[in-house]
């Protein structure tokens, strides 16, 4: 659909480490974050997020159990939804795939857990994978509640990590 917004989607992974992949449609590839403790509703919490491979659009409905290898586990499709993007550089509008290579991202999610604007800063030279995932001020910030923990299940299934690490 030559028109439709991008997506963005964040899956829940149960890896040797717990992390959330938290991706962006750009250029009909899904750009690709693991963000350790997940994203915040919270504009003062900035969550560690390192930029990792790309991976193909048709992976962002992917949720069951990777068997063996890197990343073997469970994920889950926490959030699901489209985003706008943002970003200016000197007041005038920004590709999100320049604002990726300036390494200063802004756009807007419409998901069905997160909703409102988000940054995603890098940290130094394009090289640095780290970027830092944070909520920006606006009207859907919340400094009370964490939907990491209220709203855990899938939103593909309803399913939890635990019921799908449990499914053969
Ligand atoms: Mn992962």
């Amino acid at each position: 659909m030559p028109n439709s917004p991008p997506i963005f989607v964040i899956q829940k992974h149960a890896a040797r480490r717990l992390h959330y992949d938290f991706r962006l449609e750009v250029e009909g590839v899904l750009k690709s974050w693991a963000v350790p403790k997940g994203p915040s509703l919270n504009p003062h919490e900035k969550r560690l997020a390192i930029e990792v491979e790309d991976h193909a659009l048709a992976y962002g409905d992917f949720e069951g159990i990777i068997a063996e290898g890197y990343g073997a586990g469970a994920v889950l499709v926490w959030d699901k939804g489209t985003y706008r993007n943002l970003a200016e550089e000197e007041g005038t509008p920004v590709s999100m795939s320049q604002a990726l290579a300036n390494g200063r991202a802004f756009f807007w999610l419409e998901g069905k857990k997160l909703r409102g604007g988000y940054t995603l800063t890098r940290f130094g030279k394009p090289a640095d994978k780290r970027w830092l995932l944070v909520k920006a001020l606006d009207a859907e910030a919340d400094f009370g509640s964490d939907p990491l923990i209220e709203q855990p299940a899938s939103v593909l299934t309803g399913r939890t990590l635990e019921e799908i690490a449990a499914s053969k």
